[in-house]
């Protein structure tokens, strides 16, 4: 046959010579064959005859079309010259008989070797069967499943570090099982006390935790730090696919929090054995983070009720447990405040013991000490909700009404007077006390509004005591 001028530049058929020249079949685990200008077999791959069937010898020398059914002889005659011309052929279909008789459908793909002076040598082809195809859907299949998992351990890790971030203090057992549950992977998540009694949980979480804790009693793997067991679920009553089975893994958490300080992460999830390695590091990494979590959300809460705690004591007296001096000192600028920039009236009361020095001298200051608490609490249980009442100094009570002009005030004064009047006090029965009452007024400052009321209460002292007077003169 007269030689063709291949249609391929210089430049591709130089690569493709350089290519061809390092290519060894005794290497490779696909199924090639390299076939002389005649077209007789030359070389074949380990993989060729384990595919076909043949021993060696029965196909190095032999005509490559005495492996082919018919028409596929016709199409290689066609196809053959098209090679040597042009240098390759790409996914020429064919069918093959093997040896046990048993036909094959191939995909022929090729490329010729030439010398250095441009001659046809030989060339190597590769044919592909319908396993090679569904071998290379299954490795995409596996790397989108494997991107899938990635994301998914993103997703969780993420929003559990958001948890820590945002040092959510409600119920974050709760909150951590619904980031673990949101995934389609994870069958069911759940985080929970070792209880021994199952009466408040759900029918679903009492069925897995009864599970762990039987699995945790049958077939403990102790590590250092860590319980965990990985159990493939046995019967599935609608198996999807038998690359994908259900496990569950079970890992211990330490908590402080409860009384054995631990809890159970029991993870129901589905996934093929090659990535089941992968999931249970990602789990421990999840089961430490949550660990973490806790933890700083643990020292978070103890903080916060600490800072409760020293609020409280800055704030109360230590003998009566109503507002200390500090407290009311504020409560009186803030009140000052709204009188100016809203007109809210607001009347202050000072209440002074009578004739106190003479109940400690009687019945000791225990006694002293007692009574004043009396006091406190009889005030406090009969002022309103939007009333204050603290400690000014001593024996005398401090109380500050909003939104209370001062007639109001001496109609709270006078109540209170009463109350005190007919109370009867723990080892002295009978006591009184004097009211001093003044109010807010413009351009008047705290200390002269105290001023005022200090100077109705000394003429409730001088009047007789036991009564309500209040201070209206200007300054
Ligand atoms: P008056 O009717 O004029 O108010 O007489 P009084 O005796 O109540 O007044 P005075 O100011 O002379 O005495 C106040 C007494 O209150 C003196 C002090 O021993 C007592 N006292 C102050 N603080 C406390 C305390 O915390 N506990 C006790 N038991 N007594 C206190
Ligand atoms: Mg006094
Ligand atoms: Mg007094």
């Amino acid at each position: 046959m007269e030689k063709r001028k291949s249609v391929l530049t210089e430049k591709t058929i130089n690569m493709i010579k350089k290519r061809n020249h390092s290519m060894d079949l005794k290497s490779t685990k696909e199924m090639v064959q390299s076939l002389n200008k005649d077209g007789i077999i030359i070389d074949v791959s380990p993989g060729w005859l384990s595919m076909t069937g043949y021993v060696r010898e029965e196909a190095i020398g032999h005509f490559f079309g005495e492996f082919l059914v018919d028409e596929s002889l016709l199409k290689t005659k066609r196809e053959f010259p098209h090679l040597k011309d042009y240098g390759f052929v790409d996914n020429v279909s064919l069918k093959v008989r093997r040896k046990d008789g048993v036909v094959m459908e191939v995909a022929l793909n090729g490329t010729s070797q030439y010398s250095d002076e441009g001659e046809f040598e030989r060339t190597f082809c590769e044919l592909r069967t319908l396993d090679y195809y569904m071998r290379s859907v299954h490795a995409i299949n596996q790397l989108l499943v494997y991107e899938k998992f990635l994301k998914t351990i993103m997703y969780i890790k993420a929003n559990i570090s958001s948890i820590l971030l945002n040092k959510v203090d409600y119920d974050y057992y709760n909150a951590l099982s619904e980031i673990l549950n949101e995934p389609p992977e994870i069958i069911q998540a759940v985080i929970e006390p070792i209880p021994e009694k199952f009466e408040f949980l759900d029918e679903n979480k009492k069925s897995i935790i009864k599970y762990a804790k039987e699995t945790f009693s049958k077939n403990t793997i102790t590590e250092e730090k860590k319980v965990f067991i990985i159990e493939k679920k046995s019967s599935l009553e609608f198996p999807i696919s038998s690359e994908y089975e259900d496990y569950s893994m079970i890992t211990k958490i330490n908590d402080n929090s409860m009384p054995n300080k631990e809890r159970l992460l029991i993870i129901d999830f589905n996934s093929s054995e090659e990535l089941l390695q992968e999931w249970i590091e990602a789990f421990m990494n999840i089961s430490e983070i949550i660990e973490s979590v806790i933890q700083s959300l643990e020292i978070n809460l103890k903080n916060k009720a600490l800072i409760t705690e020293l609020k409280r004591l800055c704030e109360t007296d230590r003998l009566t447990n109503i507002y200390n001096r500090m407290m009311l000192d504020k409560i009186l600028i803030n009140q000052k405040n709204n009188y100016e920039g809203h007109n809210k009236n607001c009347s202050i009361i000072i209440v002074d013991i009578d004739h106190f020095k003479k109940v400690n001298d009687t019945y000791g200051h225990n006694v002293g000490d007692k009574v004043l608490c009396e006091i406190a609490n009889l005030l406090k249980s009969n002022i309103r909700n939007t009333d204050v009442v603290g400690r000014w100094g001593g024996e005398e009570f401090l109380i500050i009404c909003e939104d209370t002009d001062l007639s109001n005030g001496m109609i709270l004064s006078e109540s209170l007077r009463k109350e005190i009047q007919c109370y009867s006090f723990t080892g002295v029965n009978k006591l009184t006390a004097s009211f001093g009452v003044s109010e807010f007024s413009n351009g008047v400052t705290i200390e002269q509004v105290i001023g005022k009321a200090d100077k109705a209460l000394y003429k409730a002292k001088t009047e007789g005591r036991n009564r309500v007077r209040c201070c209206v003169s200007s300054y």
